[in-house]
């Protein structure tokens, strides 16, 4: 009975396809980077900037703490998701083209839903939870005008919180509509970690085609400049619109001007 129940499981658990998502995350992360930064001006512009003003943030003891704090944790968690959980919802079947781009939209906006409701409710605006997780929330807010480095200063708690909710996503997908494409699996990961790393970037092309970009880093330092603003979501603005959320600097949620002062983040250990 019990090896019944374990070779189904073995059946399911496809630990090389995991280990090959990943590889190909990291590949196309990095090719896709060096790419960008050669070929766009306003990329290798962006990424100056954000560099400069990381290398000016990690001189201070606090700050370069928090962020070796959170690789380590990481790595526990890498280990949780391509080893226990993602093997679980993935495939190299072949699947039509149109299905991989449906999954991968259904994906993150099924993801972006629950991280706009817990970002709003428990990070900021809970009366249930609001005092643990408000504090661990606090220490990402820290950064009022944030660089692209800023999307992993977050409290460790915090990223297993994100982190959890992505994968919770894909695995609750995965039961409910089948095993995803490692394609699927591939882009959405990569989507995932670079809207939140734009989200966060020193961005200051607004002409064509850059308009897009503008709006969602302009959006998430709204966001950043003040802790009773709004802008929750962080894959699209999408819900922030359908719930009354948007926040465009002057302070439509918070009654109050939360246009960035550029006020620096206190010299206190997370
Ligand atoms: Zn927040
Ligand atoms: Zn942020």
């Amino acid at each position: 009975m019990h090896d019944a129940l374990l070779t189904g499981v073995l059946a399911h658990y496809h630990w090389q396809l995991s280990i090959m998502a990943g590889a190909a995350i990291m590949a196309f992360t990095l090719v896709g980077k060096r790419l960008a930064i050669m070929i766009v001006p306003a990329f290798a512009r962006a990424s100056r900037i954000n560099q400069a003003a990381f290398r000016e943030k990690m001189a201070k003891a606090y700050y370069a703490k928090n962020h070796a704090w959170n690789r380590k944790w990481a790595v526990l968690y890498l280990a949780v998701i391509f080893g226990l959980i993602l093997p679980f919802c993935i495939t190299v079947e072949a699947q039509a083209w149109w299905q991989v781009i449906r999954d991968i939209v259904v994906i993150l906006m099924f993801y972006d839903f629950f991280y706009y409701l817990t970002h709003r409710f428990l990070f900021h605006d809970s009366a249930l939870l609001g005092g643990p997780l408000l504090s661990i929330h606090a220490v990402h807010h820290r950064q009022h005008n944030p660089c692209r480095m800023d999307s992993s200063y977050i409290h460790p708690v915090e990223v297993a919180i994100g982190l959890g909710l992505y994968i919770a996503s894909i695995l609750v997908l995965s039961l409910l509509m089948g095993p995803f494409h490692i394609v699927t699996i591939v882009v959405t990961w990569i989507a995932f970690m670079e809207i939140n790393l734009h989200n966060h970037d020193l961005w200051d092309a607004d002409h064509f085609p850059f308009g897009y970009l503008n709006t969602m880093s302009r959006m998430h330092h709204n966001h950043h400049a003040s802790f009773n603003g709004g802008n929750f979501a962080t894959i699209s603005l999408l819900y922030d619109w359908l719930f009354g959320t948007l926040d465009y600097g002057q302070g439509e949620r918070g009654g109050k001007n939360v246009a960035n002062d550029g006020a620096p983040a206190p010299e206190a250990a997370p």
